[in-house]
């Protein structure tokens, strides 16, 4: 017998991916629902609030709110559905405080960033200049196209026959890594450093195992669309996607865990829809997992064989560090008025891929005042950190370590704020299993790193899998993590999805 269907698509959760698919595809005409296990949306792109403070979860470097070209995902994400959102441009992508006291700032003005970097390293300046405008080059293919789905034939064709030469050079560099780019042009070791760290702290790779697109974009998009932050912070993204998602005839539950995925009865191949925790089943002609690749297949369908391609996948990448978080209510006082929203610092080149290596901090009240109460800053400092440091421990050793790794990182933060640790007012700890348990993501990781050196990334999966009427968005599905990234693999899962449905 036939099932009643709830849907045409249901999506289950509401991170960045999960909610540009249900927006894109609603604004198409689909029915949606959208099965959301915690309280608000966002997931690693939400927030939550403190004693005055609005801390970003993650996310805070965002990418994506450009207005023009077609790489501005997040502005066309929120236009699809006629909302748009009032951002802050950041003057600095990153203030980069290296060994050997390699202070440098990547400003937004391309040209005032290639003069800084070659000023320090004066033998590499056509080296510098030459890496960096093959990544322009690289950007200038990306933002010629539409950016849908790969997997949909009709659109290769259309985008191939309005755009050769674009789509040719793309096809070119899907399968080159970042760091042989690098390496034809560039010989001083320590430059070759610098590229890895400017592709690890995004990538949590260096460059040899990052691929030339996604550098491509992010090294020049902080100079085209820029880095702008959202006024509100970076979880009022959420909040506008999820209302223009309302206001499309979509529908958001929250507080709704999906246990399962219901395989069809017969064939026992394709899906028909999910279980929730709370018991109940909604059914829908295709199901949406923005759950992580390892969640879906290994929780959501733990009762179904791993298919094949998955099975390769897992074999060609592996789980990323998670990160210990420190949010911190600081005094203003701490930090001066004219340092960069978003720092990175290391100590020593060894440690930049160890645990609680390279340090991450962002200090988004320097652009909007509103997320702290008068007079003090949000300080939110992040640093790789793996889950089996976490394990086994009992809550008072948890604690306790936690306690410690929060003093450790404040001590170390001193070499760039030398007032801080006079000024604290709130602090917060997060561990691996704070993002497990609060993002639902297995071993709270930050997303898929290649396990050996990759092919580019030809060997990052689209949106759909090998399970008939189920795809697959966010940051382990290509082009891999970031808002703007997963913004891009929503662009792509809706288009796909809204193709099969006959929508386009
Ligand atoms: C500390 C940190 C800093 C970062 N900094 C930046 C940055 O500066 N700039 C940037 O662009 N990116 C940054 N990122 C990366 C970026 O935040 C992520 O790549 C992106 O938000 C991932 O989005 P997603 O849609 O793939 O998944 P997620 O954000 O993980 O969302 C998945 C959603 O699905 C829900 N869910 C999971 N399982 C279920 C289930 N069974 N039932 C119902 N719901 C479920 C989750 O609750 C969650 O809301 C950072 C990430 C972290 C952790």
């Amino acid at each position: 017998m036939a099932q009643t269907l709830d849907a045409d698509v249901i999506v289950i959760g509401s991170g960045i991916g999960g909610l540009v698919t249900a927006t894109q595809l609603a604004a198409k005409g689909a029915s949606v629902i959208v099965l959301e296990r915690y309280l608000i949306a966002g997931g690693s792109g939400g927030y939550f609030e403190r004693n005055g403070y609005r801390f970003d979860v993650g996310a805070s470097m965002i990418f994506g709110f450009g207005d023009r070209g077609t790489t501005n995902l997040l502005t066309r994400a929120l236009a699809a559905v006629n909302m748009k959102m009032e951002t802050i441009p950041d003057p600095v992508q990153i203030h980069y405080h290296l060994p050997n006291n390699l202070e440098i700032e990547v400003h937004r003005d391309y040209e005032q960033f290639i003069k800084e970097l070659g000023d320090r390293f004066p033998h590499e300046r056509e080296g510098i200049r030459k890496f960096y405008d093959e990544c322009w080059k690289i950007f200038n293919c990306l933002n010629a196209i539409e950016l849908l789905s790969l997997e949909e034939w009709r659109y290769l064709m259309r985008v191939f026959f309005q755009n050769p030469f674009a789509c040719l050079g793309l096809a070119a560099y899907l399968p080159q890594n970042a760091g042989d780019i690098a390496k034809k042009y560039i010989l001083d070791p320590e430059l070759l450093q610098f590229i890895d760290m400017e592709c690890y702290c995004w990538s949590v790779v260096p460059a040899d195992r990052t691929p030339a697109i996604n550098a491509g974009m992010v090294f020049s998009d902080r100079h085209y669309g820029g880095i702008n932050y959202p006024v509100g912070g970076v979880g009022k993204i959420a909040e506008k996607l999820a209302e223009g998602l309302d206001k499309a005839g979509g529908e958001i539950r929250y507080g709704a865990r999906v246990t399962q995925i219901i395989p069809k009865a017969k064939s026992g191949k394709g899906a028909i829809g999910v279980k929730l925790a709370s018991g109940e089943t909604l059914y829908a002609k295709k199901v949406v997992s923005n759950a992580t690749r390892w969640d879906t297949f290994g929780n959501l369908l733990k009762d179904e064989p791993l298919p094949s391609g998955e099975k390769g996948w897992q074999s060609r990448y592996q789980k990323s560090p998670s990160f210990l978080s420190l949010h911190l209510g600081v005094e203003a006082s701490a930090i001066p008025d004219d340092a960069a929203c978003h720092h990175i610092l290391l100590e020593d080149w060894n440690d930049m891929q160890k645990e609680q290596g390279t340090i991450f901090v962002s200090i988004p009240t320097l652009l909007d005042r509103s997320l702290a109460p008068e007079g003090h800053h949000i300080v939110h400092t992040f640093t790789p950190s793996w889950m089996s440091e976490w394990e086994g421990l009992s809550p008072s050793e948890y604690e306790a370590k936690k306690n410690e790794a929060a003093r450790k990182l404040c001590d170390r933060l001193l070499a760039i704020f030398p007032k801080l640790e006079d000024c604290l007012d709130y602090q917060e700890v997060g561990t691996p299993r704070s993002h497990r348990r609060f993002l639902g993501r297995t071993d709270g990781t930050y997303g898929p790193i290649p396990a050996g050196k990759p092919l580019g990334l030809l060997g990052m999966p689209f949106n759909r899998t090998s399970i008939p009427d189920l795809y697959c968005v966010g940051d382990s599905t290509f082009p891999g993590q970031g808002l703007n990234a997963v913004a891009f693999s929503g662009f792509a899962c809706g288009h796909l999805v809204a193709s099969s449905l006959g929508l386009v």
